[in-house]
């Protein structure tokens, strides 16, 4: 049989990866070959929770019958066309299925692209070309939120506050301004020099699930608003439910002047991305081709993408999916008190919908030294209790498919508790109602 662990060790390079541990001897990587549901398998035929909704993308769960016919449905017509210079029926139904959602608003144009890092490429970009376009070339700045991430490409990375990841590349990127809190925004200087804030609504998942106090956003809005400076939201993490709402702006009746969707725009199947903005910032693109926005990928609303996105939003409305989220935010939220009760290493356990961050300390309530990787370990603990999930230090993340059901809960929640026991010594907490 092809030994799969060794090609990879001799060929992959992994993302965010320490690739002298992953390539050593006593690595073990899993090899991943079936999914359903929230279950994954390795090639052993071992079963996992996807406690981290590979790279938390995925709504319904996986090999969900509806979306796999949709892309064969798809697949069986033709796999790609380009969309410079073309159209397709499901780009403009899915780009119609979309500002849907904000009616009676502007918030009406809607650019495709990739993943999350283009989809805030793109407003990025669009954002400077529209204030070269609009008599306002001194608005060549952008603003952004300490600890947040928005995605690896150049000018996404310029807005990343992450330092470990970004700080060399800093000086080749956009200006950029960080701050920590709106009231940092409200006192920077020069704010007339300002395209654009930038921020990840309610929760900032890379910042180890920080959630923001209820009702800044709102705030937010009113203050770019008066400012004359735009609100770009990163909803790539957020958006399609995650937080109780299809978006986490919904939530404080916010609208912004770009919407940034990737991740689970497909539910988690396909790469793809799309940038909603407003009709007014598209209209200064109109008129001669020095206004055109000279943007765009070889997969720019692939069929495929589109297909699996508009199958997402259709499961949405067969399934529920929206009017279920309360009442299991609630269980879960119970059940996440349960197990920082009965955890002396459990900290503190930060809940947005089902963006879950469970902090772990030491006895004490001190921070573990970051060389002993407590998280890390106790996640590769947990896989033998059945979950696969990340730690962000030694914050461990729980984002499964909003499609999980109460006793999957349970287990994942189970599978943390022993994975937590495994680690640091302590009897197994008794999750038992
Ligand atoms: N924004 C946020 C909030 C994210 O969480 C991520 C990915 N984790 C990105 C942007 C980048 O998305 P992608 O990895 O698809 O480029």
């Amino acid at each position: 049989m092809t030994d799969w662990i060794a090609l990879d060790k001799a060929h992959c390079w992994h993302p965010f990866t320490r690739q002298a541990e992953w390539t050593s001897e006593e690595s073990k990587p899993l090899m991943l070959v079936r999914g359903e549901g929230v279950w994954l398998e390795d090639a052993k035929g071992q079963r996992y929770i996807d406690g981290n909704a590979s790279i938390w993308t995925n709504i319904h769960g996986h090999a969900h019958p509806v979306i796999n016919a949709a892309i064969s449905e798809q697949l069986s017509r033709v796999a790609h066309t380009s969309f410079l210079g073309y159209s397709h029926p499901l780009a403009a139904e899915l780009s119609e299925r979309l500002v849907r959602f904000f009616p009676e608003t502007t918030l009406q144009r809607v650019f495709f692209s990739d993943d999350g890092s283009t989809a805030l490429e793109c407003a990025l970009k669009m954002a400077i070309q529209y204030r070269l376009q609009s008599g306002e070339e001194g608005r060549t700045e952008f603003v952004a939120f300490a600890n947040g991430y928005h995605g690896d490409t150049m000018g996404a990375a310029s807005l990343g506050g992450v330092n470990a990841f970004f700080e060399r590349f800093r000086k080749f990127g956009f200006p950029v301004r960080f701050v920590s809190s709106l009231a940092e925004l409200q006192e920077l200087e020069g704010l007339d020099s300002v395209a654009g804030v930038v921020i990840e609504p309610l929760v900032q998942g890379v910042n180890q699930i920080h959630v923001w106090p209820e009702g800044m956003l709102r705030d937010l809005r009113a203050f770019t608003e008066a400012q004359g400076i735009h609100l770009i939201l990163d909803e790539v993490m957020t958006g399609f439910g995650r937080t109780g709402t299809m978006f986490a702006c919904q939530r404080e009746n916010v609208v912004p002047d770009f919407l940034c969707l990737a991740k689970g725009l497909t539910g988690g199947y396909l790469p793809m991305a799309a940038t909603l903005v407003r009709e007014e910032i598209y209209e200064a693109f109109l008129g001669d081709a020095s206004k055109a926005f000279y943007y765009g990928h070889s997969y720019t609303a692939n069929p495929l993408g589109c297909a699996a996105a508009l199958a997402n939003l259709d499961i949405f409305e067969s399934e529920s999916t929206l009017e279920k989220l309360p009442a299991k935010v609630d269980y879960l939220a119970g059940r996440l008190q349960r197990l920082a009760e009965e955890s002396p290493y459990v900290s503190e356990v930060r809940q947005c919908g089902v963006v879950v961050g469970i902090e772990l300390r030491d006895a004490e309530g001190k921070a573990f030294a970051p060389a002993r990787r407590v998280g890390e370990q106790v996640c590769v603990a947990a896989r033998r209790y059945g979950l696969l999930t990340r730690p962000i230090l030694d914050t461990l993340v729980f984002l499964p498919p909003l499609s999980i059901t109460e006793e999957e809960i349970d287990l994942a929640l189970v599978a943390i508790a022993q994975g937590i026991s495994a680690v640091l010594g302590q009897e197994s907490p008794d999750l038992s109602n």
